[in-house]
């Protein structure tokens, strides 16, 4: 039997560091005889830099790494985000309807002993016209009102609603940097050259530029775009998926406040565009501001202006920095003795913020199937890859239904975007069954999701589909109960808007603390 002794990962950007934290931790490499973790970066190679919205998840990788909330708002400039505002996705502007909708990452209220909402939403007993979202959670209302998710005295990553963080990517990058050392995990600064494979096609050692050789059991390819070791020396390819999400470019600003006391959004707002999305983050002292587009449907030049329209003023002077990415993903994320995580590995466009959960997801999944024993990588290399294709192809499906929804005809992004030939059969299965009855958890296999089953359901309703539950009606008896859950909730809101901070004051409250 020969034991996993070093893991080496490759790339210092958020796949690498974050990853890195993880297996450091969850290993205790700091004490004598344990699994070894040391990453190698190039400054030389500079990071994506954007990755700025977070899924909740964050908030356990943060606490399970050991990192201080307060270090971390301090050093990543960060904020919170308690979900997703959606301006514009169900009709265009102008149209006469509701121009927008809430994705609030905390879930229905469902108190012990009363019904499950949604059937009695459907079934038209809320308050006249009142949103899916704000009727059966408070947080739309808080948000309406800028309202933090905590309180300062909560503890670390821990409020009564639900959230997650807006930061700056590179400031992130950073603050894991420094916590990963006190951890244990020994950093090297070179520039990854190639990767030299065995006889079985395995990496045999890694050659940098400035260091000579490196060699590992195990390497993690956190490289980015690139892939240098996945892509590169192992060739393993690349699924597609961009006949499904077509956005592949974007167009990003920072912009400063107006001044420095202005409001900081505590939500994401992806207002859509013509060919696509534009995301508005709130950080301390800047937004982050991106038009994610699909080159099929848009020049560069055509969207830069779109998103300089979108900013106004404040746009002119600011650089605009122009990316590429592509929807899909590596179908063997583990080969050999390499797996790969973040961009190295795949992307789905960056609507609903996945691409750092499905980094945390990977960092988890490889500290909890390392093998015990080298010869058993295979096996582990196959279950990881079942596990993060089955989570990537759910989010695909997700993402898409964002799309394939909406009412809007004003374009040829929108129109393409609902032909059937670009929509999962899974997709369109699961969209017919809800026309006569609503998403209920057995829809889905919950170790699979990324998104929950009232994430489905913030999106569905608050993209306007119809589930026709009228002939059903009498299964569903409970109609006063809900309403007074219903009431339940609107005056609980009433009461936590007293009791929970504004964002930004609590933002900069905390930071002072640090
Ligand atoms: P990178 O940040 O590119 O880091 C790569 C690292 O590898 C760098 O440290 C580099 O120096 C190093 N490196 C590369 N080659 C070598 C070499 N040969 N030798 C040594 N070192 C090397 N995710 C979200 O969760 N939320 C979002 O809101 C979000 N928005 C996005 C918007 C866009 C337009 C795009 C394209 C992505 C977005 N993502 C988002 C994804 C997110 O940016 C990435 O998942 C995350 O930043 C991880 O990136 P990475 O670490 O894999 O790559």
């Amino acid at each position: 039997m020969s034991r996993i002794q070093k893991i080496l990962v490759v790339g210092g950007g958020t796949a690498g560091w974050l990853t890195a934290c993880y297996l450091a931790k969850a290993l205790n490499t700091a004490a004598p005889g344990s699994i070894r973790v040391e990453l190698v970066e190039s400054p030389a190679i500079g990071l994506l830099g954007v990755g700025e919205a977070t899924f909740p998840s964050i908030r356990g990788t943060l606490a399970a790494i050991g990192l201080d909330e307060r270090r971390f708002l301090v050093g990543a400039t960060a904020t919170y985000k308690q979900g997703i505002q959606y301006v514009n996705w169900v009709r265009p502007p102008g149209e006469p309807g509701a121009d927008r909708f809430f994705h609030p990452f905390s879930l229905p209220s469902q108190r012990a002993g009363s019904p499950e909402l949604l059937p009695y939403w459907l079934l038209g007993g809320a308050p006249e016209g009142m949103a899916f979202a704000e009727a059966v959670t408070m947080q739309k209302r808080l948000i309406d009102h800028g309202r933090a998710p905590k309180r300062p005295g909560d503890p670390d990553y821990q409020g009564p609603m639900n959230h997650a963080y807006h930061f700056d990517a590179a400031c992130f990058a950073a603050v894991l940097a420094e916590h990963g050392q006190s951890l244990g995990i020994k950093r090297h600064l070179g520039m990854v050259e190639r990767a030299e494979l065995d006889a079985s096609g395995a990496i045999a050692r890694i050659v940098t530029r400035e260091i000579g050789e490196l060699t590992a059991d195990l390497y993690v390819d956190c490289t980015g775009l690139r892939g240098a070791l996945i892509g590169g020396a192992l060739q393993s390819p690349f699924h597609s998926r961009s006949d499904v999400l077509f956005a592949d470019r974007a167009v990003a600003l920072q912009v400063p406040y107006s001044r420095p006391d202005a409001p900081i959004l505590p939500f994401t707002r992806a207002t859509a565009q013509e060919s696509g999305w534009i995301w508005d983050i709130g950080l301390q002292k800047r937004r982050g501001i991106g038009y994610v587009y699909s080159s099929r449907h848009s020049g560069a030049t055509r969207a830069e202006e779109v998103v300089r329209g979108y900013v106004g003023d404040a746009a002119a002077g600011l650089e605009a920095l122009h990316i590429k990415f592509e929807t899909g993903y590596r179908p063997e994320h583990w080969h050999r003795n390499c797996v790969a995580v973040g961009l190295a590995g795949g992307f789905v466009e960056p609507l609903e913020s996945t691409g750092i959960a499905l980094v945390e997801l990977a960092a988890y999944l490889i500290t909890h199937l390392l093998p015990g024993d080298v010869d058993d990588m295979e096996r582990t290399a196959r279950r990881f890859n079942d596990m993060m294709i089955a989570r990537y192809e759910r989010i695909i499906d997700f993402i898409k239904m964002h799309y394939c929804l909406s009412q809007r005809r004003d374009s040829a992004f929108w129109i393409d975007n609902t032909a059937p030939a670009s929509i999962p059969q899974t997709l369109q299965d699961r969209l017919a069954l809800w026309r006569h009855r609503p998403p209920h958890r057995l829809d889905f296999v919950t170790d699979l999701e990324m998104f929950m089953p009232a994430s489905w359901q913030y999106v569905l309703y608050g993209m306007e589909f119809q589930t026709d539950l009228e002939p059903m009606r009498s299964a569903y008896p409970q109609m006063e109960a809900a309403q007074r859950e219903f009431a339940m909730i609107r005056q609980m809101a009433g009461h936590a808007l007293n009791d929970l901070p504004d964002h930004r004051a609590l933002v900069e409250q905390l930071c002072r603390e640090h």
